[in-house]
């Protein structure tokens, strides 16, 4: 089958988890699949190819495919992490959550001026958390080349949020 098929096939839906009004989607079996990733970050890497020279991975479920993709296009890897975990100085922007606000860093050297940063999660749901990177890639002076994902959770128009951004999602939104 194609690859956004094998890749949905490969989520597993947990109802209840970590929370009673949350479907958690379990990438386990993406990861455990092997050649799986690999070929996922082939083809966010073909996707955005020409448009970005560095990618910024987003702790902490952003960092296998972001790395993936790192090496298949052979691009610098930058890791945007939560409060407190990069020596500094730093650069820090907070987002809401459902039930609680978080923040992300990076390290203000971390991208030249001018750089066009491919932004990396795992999954996309309401975009917050995307949004709060792009705004710390755009506040160092790099442009904003996209985002990618492996999926999107539906019914939360987070690629609409991202808009006129590029959203490159692996398996779909489903
Ligand atoms: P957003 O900021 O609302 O777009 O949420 C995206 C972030 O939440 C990503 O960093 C995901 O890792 C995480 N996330 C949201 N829902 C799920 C899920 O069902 N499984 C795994 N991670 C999720």
């Amino acid at each position: 089958a194609d690859l956004a098929g094998r890749i949905r096939r490969a989520v597993t839906t947990v109802p209840g988890f970590p929370d009673p009004s949350t479907v958690f989607q379990d990438l386990r079996g993406v990861y455990a699949t092997p050649g799986l990733l690999a070929e996922a970050a082939a083809a966010v890497a073909a996707e955005f190819a020409g448009d970005f020279d560095h990618v910024v991975a987003v702790e902490a479920r952003g960092f296998p495919l972001g790395t993936a993709v790192a090496l298949a296009a052979r691009r610098p890897l930058v890791l945007a992490r939560k409060a407190g975990r990069l020596p500094g100085p730093v650069a820090s922007a907070g987002y809401d959550l459902e039930y609680r606000s978080d923040t992300v860093e990076l390290q203000r050297d971390a991208l030249p001026p001018g750089a066009r940063a491919l932004i990396v999660d795992d999954i996309l749901a309401t975009g917050g958390t995307f949004g709060a990177v792009a705004g710390l890639v755009a506040g160092q002076g790099a442009a904003v080349a996209g985002f990618a994902a492996l999926l999107a959770i539906p019914g939360l128009a987070g690629a609409e949020r991202l808009a006129p951004a590029r959203v490159a999602l692996v398996a779909g939104s489903g």
